[in-house]
């Protein structure tokens, strides 16, 4: 069943989290929320779940009305299954009270198999205090797809495993999601984890969803500097267009530092990765902030301008300290973006 999104806003009294957002999380596929705190991915997640009341827009399920400003199920009127961050399990039963909470009681003869699909087996017995937390995600996992819901919505669930064994549990979860066919929300706000789970990718800034697409469409074609960034781990600089040259607040930069087009806008965000920039001594440019040996031969050179913006250098030759410098980019090593 497809889960969709049609002109969705929220507000909390003056604050604005959700603008106008539009978004379908295709059947049987893994669609991640990614933005920064704040930029309002629960608040998308908690008007699905049914957490939330619909204040403008509609949510729609497998093409049919689900919630809008008319009226909306509660929770557990949904075929949705919840998996949050923590507090998931009920800490007064042990797992596999846990686990046929949502059950009919005939189907209660599924609980051992979900326990050992789930990487459990022989830890029914347990109570919540007695895993780890990685243990516990799992077991959060279990309890929610053991019903069968149509739809699952997780938000941030493996933010409290530790990094490790959070790459592990993640696949684990992905392969599990994909042969159940479930389709499946997912809040984060790491890239990384966006990329490795997610069949397809909403980037979210400030109430809004700047991209959707693909791992490889965010990847090989980013709509925004700051989706470039996010996924690539290049730096946004912002840019004035001086004729020939990109004026920046590191220096001015010839135009053929760019690759590609070349928007036609007065105000760019230049996207530009540490190892393409060199530093040139300059009387009128900036002072190191930081100086940092990355360990694989190259150094880290921290710039600070005067708004406090840092841009990071980095270069197999040490600069002179206590000098003051510009930065220039190799050629063809920028992408440029039409700043709004
Ligand atoms: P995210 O999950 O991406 O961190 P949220 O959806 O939780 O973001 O929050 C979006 C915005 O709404 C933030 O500015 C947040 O401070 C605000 N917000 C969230 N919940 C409430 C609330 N219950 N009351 C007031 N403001 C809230
Ligand atoms: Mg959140």
């Amino acid at each position: 069943m497809s889960l969709e999104f049609r002109h969705i806003a929220h507000a909390y009294g003056e604050v604005q989290a959700l603008r106008d957002i539009d978004l379908v999380a295709p059947a049987g596929e893994i669609t991640c929320l990614l933005g920064s705190s704040g930029c309002g991915k629960s608040t998308l997640l908690g008007l699905a779940a049914g957490l939330l009341p619909v204040q403008s827009g509609s949510i729609v399920l497998d093409g049919k009305v689900l919630a809008d400003e008319s009226g909306a199920p509660p929770p557990e009127k949904r075929p949705v299954g919840l998996v949050f961050q923590e507090g998931a399990l009920f800490p007064h039963m042990d797992l596999r009270r846990n686990i046929a909470f949502g059950l009919p009681k005939g189907r209660h003869g599924e609980i051992e198999g979900w326990l050992e699909q789930v990487g459990l087996a022989g830890l029914g017995a347990r109570f919540p205090h007695e895993l780890s937390g990685g243990q516990q995600q799992r077991a959060a996992l279990a309890r929610a797809m053991a019903p069968g819901p149509a739809v699952l919505l997780m938000d941030e669930p493996f933010a409290s495993v530790d990094i490790v064994l959070r790459r592990r549990l993640r696949r684990d979860c992905r392969m599990l999601l994909k042969e159940r066919g479930a389709t499946t929300i997912l809040v984060t706000h790491d890239p990384a984890e966006a990329l490795d789970i997610g069949d397809r990718i909403a980037v979210m800034e400030a109430g809004r969803i700047v991209q959707f697409g693909t791992p490889v469409e965010l990847h090989e074609t980013p709509q925004a500097a700051s989706v470039g960034a996010m996924f690539s781990g290049a730096q946004v600089v912002p840019a004035e267009r001086r004729g020939e040259a990109l004026s920046t607040a590191f220096g001015d930069w010839p135009v053929d530092c760019v690759s590609g087009a070349l928007p036609d806008s007065a105000r760019l965000d230049l996207l530009v990765h540490a190892r393409a920039l060199d530093l040139e001594p300059d009387p009128q440019g900036l002072p190191i902030r930081d100086l940092h040996a990355l360990g694989d031969g190259t150094m880290r050179v921290l710039l600070r301008e005067d708004g406090a913006r840092d841009l990071a250098i980095e270069t197999g030759e040490p600069p002179r300290p206590g000098g003051r410098f510009r930065v220039v980019p190799h050629a063809g090593t920028v992408r440029a973006f039409a700043a709004d």
